[in-house]
């Protein structure tokens, strides 16, 4: 009864990657989704006229021409850059860190000023660590303090970051927060990468192209009807969580989430920027997205009357919630290395993606290792 060569359990990025190339090599495939559409976390809907990212705001960049040219091929991309404004009590910053950003915080006009009050406040931090008997960062707090110095911490860290993880600094690892960026020029462009934009027509032309004449079944899960999917093909790409796949027999890993609270709002150009982060502790939400800003820029904004806003709160993941964010901590690594043990010696299943690999994966990184490697 096996028709077909792969059944890919999961049409997001990396089911659809795998699918792309499975045809092209001649292979005959079937992909399921449990959603009731595809595309996985990229999915976008089109209301007012604006894609709004279901699933929370998806830039994508890279620095490898080959997966870039790739992704072009499919839908050409356009030129959004990604350059985040925070927003602390009503005062409002240029991210990452630049020149801008020192500008607004302390006035200072030149790198070598602004550099000088990050060197102070970087040398009382590592004063205040010996006095504390210690040489290497104990936490967060810590680290983000000898990395760019108490103010820029304590509005546009701090805050942001224990909305964002659901715990206090001090109780973090120093390691989320060890490459922080730090530009002494007027820079706000957000990646280093040197290619990054997003799909003209959003995201979801990006896995029409990537699946464009593969035959898949939306609204159908694996496990309703194990034993049948099973069977179907000689080989099984599993994008799904790793440990529902095993039953869950070593305990569940665990998750952060988003809840996203969307709006329509009778305005053209609410915030003036996709994204704004709210980086004091008191507004709940970490962040909000005026969706229009990722394809509509300049005087194109004011065509579309109205705008779609989405406010995101950082949550614990608890079970019927969307898996998000892996959590990396000891506990989950060393659970997940069971799952792991148990998958390598599967002849017949590969198992791929953010929530199989239990690993936090950018879009980019799918295509090349699906695609290139
Ligand atoms: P998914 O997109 O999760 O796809 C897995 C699919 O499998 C889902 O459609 C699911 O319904 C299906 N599935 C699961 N179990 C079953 C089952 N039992 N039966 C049938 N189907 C099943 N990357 C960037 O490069 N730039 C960004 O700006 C960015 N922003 C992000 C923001 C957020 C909030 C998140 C969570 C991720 C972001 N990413 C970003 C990462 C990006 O979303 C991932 O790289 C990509 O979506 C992962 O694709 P995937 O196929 O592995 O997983
Ligand atoms: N971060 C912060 N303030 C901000 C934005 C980010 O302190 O305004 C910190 C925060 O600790 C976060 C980390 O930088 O966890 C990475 O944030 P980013 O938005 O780059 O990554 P993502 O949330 O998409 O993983």
């Amino acid at each position: 009864m096996e028709q077909y060569d792969y059944l890919i359990v999961g049409s997001g990025l990396y089911g659809a990657s795998f699918t792309y190339r499975a045809q092209k090599a001649g292979k005959k495939c079937l992909v399921i989704d449990k959603r009731p559409h595809r595309g996985g976390n990229v999915y976008c809907e089109n209301i007012e006229g604006i894609n709004v990212h279901k699933y929370g705001a998806h830039i994508f960049h890279t620095s490898n021409k080959e997966v870039w040219d790739f992704v072009n091929s499919i839908v050409p991309f356009n030129r959004y850059t990604n350059s985040p404004v925070a927003n602390y009590k009503g005062e409002l910053y240029n991210l990452p860190f630049n020149m801008n950003t020192f500008h607004q915080m302390w006035g200072v006009r030149t790198p070598d000023e602004a550099r000088r009050i990050i060197e102070e406040q970087k040398h009382d931090a590592v004063v205040a660590m010996k006095a504390a008997g210690v040489s290497e960062p104990r936490n967060l707090e810590e680290q983000a303090q000898i990395l760019i110095g108490k103010d820029i911490y304590e509005k546009l860290i701090k805050g942001y970051t224990e909305k964002q993880w659901g715990r206090k600094c001090t109780d973090l690892p120093a390691f989320i927060i060890r490459r922080l960026p730090v530009r002494f020029v007027f820079d706000n462009n957000y990646f280093n990468d040197k290619y990054q934009g997003i799909p003209e027509g959003g995201y979801n032309k990006l896995i029409e192209g990537l699946l464009d004449g593969i035959e898949v079944k939306t609204g159908t899960d694996f496990f309703d009807d194990r034993s049948y999917w099973e069977g179907v093909a000689d080989k099984i790409v599993y994008t799904g969580k790793i440990d529902e796949y095993y039953g869950y027999r070593f305990g569940k890993l665990e998750y952060r989430t988003v809840r996203f609270e969307e709006e329509i709002l009778d305005c053209p150009n609410w915030q003036g920027n996709a994204v704004v982060n709210y980086t004091d502790r008191e507004v709940p939400y970490t962040r909000i997205i005026e969706h229009k800003h990722f394809e509509m820029f300049g005087e194109k904004v004011y065509e579309n009357p109205k705008t779609v806003i989405s406010r995101e709160y950082s949550t614990e993941w608890k079970d019927g919630m969307e898996p998000y964010y892996p959590v990396n901590d000891e506990k989950n690594t060393s659970l997940y290395g069971k799952y792991k043990d148990l998958a390598d010696k599967e002849a017949h299943v590969i198992f791929g993606g953010r929530l199989a690999e239990y690993k936090y994966y950018d879009m980019a990184p799918i295509i090349e290792k699906v695609l290139f490697i």
